[in-house]
């Protein structure tokens, strides 16, 4: 089983994702924790990361495509075939890259896509209050112009293929984790 988590940064993704994963016994894969867990250890990738991270850009697919594969090959994702992916893929060409590796690996292919939908207002204000370094005014900016530019086309990808499942991100995290509960059980 393999679902994808979409959103706006700022929309509650972090949240979710955690209590999704328990909920559903999914490893969670997430590109923002992979990045900065290479930031932290001091890596060739995370000095190359740092950069598009500290602007609120993406980082080149071809990086992150090479991060996640390199994930996906761990024994915990390659026994248990069940994985939340969290902040990836964030551009079409990354989503047709995941499609690519799951088939390699004879894992199966994606089930659903949750998207956390939340007005621009929102995510500001709750990034505003969370203090991460990448989380300053013009970098915040910068991040939600990729998601509109980079991210909006895959919920589009997702869409084509019936596979999206959109839920209202408004309202307490237990609000929206019961709302994607509901519409993945009811799908
Ligand atoms: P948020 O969703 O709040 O922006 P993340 O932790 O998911 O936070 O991502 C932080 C930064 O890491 C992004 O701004 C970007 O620079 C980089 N990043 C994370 N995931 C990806 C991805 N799939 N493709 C490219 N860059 C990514």
């Amino acid at each position: 089983m393999f679902v994808i988590l979409l959103g706006a940064p700022g929309s509650g993704k972090g949240t979710q994702s955690e209590r999704l994963t328990e909920a559903l016994d999914l490893v969670h894969v997430s590109s923002g924790d992979l990045f900065r867990d290479h930031l932290g250890r001091g890596t060739a990738l995370g000095t190359l990361a740092r950069r598009y991270m500290d602007e609120g850009l993406l980082v080149p697919d071809e990086v992150t495509i090479g991060m996640i594969a390199d994930r996906l090959s761990q024994d915990d994702v390659a026994h248990r075939g069940r994985v939340l992916f969290d902040g990836f893929p964030r551009t079409v060409a990354q989503a047709e890259a995941l499609d690519a590796l799951l088939a390699d690996v004879g894992a199966g292919s994606v089930n659903a896509a949750v998207l956390i939908d939340v007005s621009e207002a929102t995510v500001v204000a709750r990034m505003a209050g969370r203090g991460r370094s990448d989380d300053t005014a013009d970098v915040i900016r910068t991040r939600l112009q990729a998601f509109r530019r980079d991210t909006e086309p895959v919920i589009a990808f997702y869409a084509s293929q019936g596979k999206l499942v959109a839920v209202d991100g408004e309202g307490t995290p237990d609000d929206v984790f019961e709302r994607i509960m509901g519409s993945l059980v009811t799908e």
